[in-house]
């Protein structure tokens, strides 16, 4: 490291993102060992998803779900990019990659968009284009947390509209969103395609079912 760097390296040591020991990467070399044995990259075929796979990266536990909020609100891109580099899939069958839209007045608010980092950072790793219009949120639905599976259902029903169906037709499509809870976003939205697409699959880092 030059003189400089190190200079600089001390007086803004970077930390492990999950256990706060000093890092020069995302993660210590223990905290990355540890996810690497939750990179799972399994595939489930979801029953009442409205998809027909789901892709899941990493088993759901509390470090995972840490670095997902750090992601989330911390807007923390770089863990995306991260977490995507254990991904194990190969998608390469697919004509674009989805993600969940958030409302704009949701948007303005956060300013972030989660599932659109996670879309980019899989479209870096899989070469497959994302697509962001042609689906849109049109109705501002409260917040998911602490709401229970019909609930959810409920909440996001009419959520998303498909402006542009061409976009779609007959499209083999992978929906990204950041974590699958109870499926309700994934059903939602692939209900609003309304068969335009040919295949419907999801993804997501990690899933809580
Ligand atoms: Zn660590």
């Amino acid at each position: 490291m030059n003189p400089l760097r190190s200079i600089v390296a001390s007086l803004f040591p970077r930390f492990c993102y999950i256990c706060f020991a000093k890092s020069d990467d995302i993660l210590c070399e223990k905290c990355a060992e540890k996810l690497r044995d939750k990179a799972v990259s399994k595939l489930f075929f979801p029953k009442d998803g409205g998809i027909s796979r789901l892709y899941v990266l990493f088993e759901y536990d509390d470090e995972v779900r840490s670095l997902i909020e750090q992601l989330k609100y911390e807007k923390r891109k770089e863990i995306a990019h991260y977490m995507i580099s254990f991904c194990r899939f190969v998608h390469s069958n697919y004509d674009c990659i989805v993600p969940v839209p958030l409302h704009p007045v949701r948007y303005r608010e956060r300013g972030f968009n989660q599932s659109l980092v996670i879309a980019r950072e899989l479209s870096r790793h899989t070469g497959i284009p994302v697509v962001k219009s042609g689906i849109i949120r049109k109705r501002y639905t409260r917040h998911q947390t602490g709401l229970g599976k019909t609930e959810r259902k409920k909440n996001l029903e009419g959520a998303f509209k498909v402006s542009m169906p061409e976009r779609f037709q007959k499209k083999k499509i992978m929906l990204v969103d950041d974590v699958y809870t109870t499926g309700a976003t994934l059903e939602n939205l692939s209900k609003a395609f309304r068969g335009y697409p040919s295949v419907i699959d999801g993804f997501v880092l990690a899933s809580k079912v």
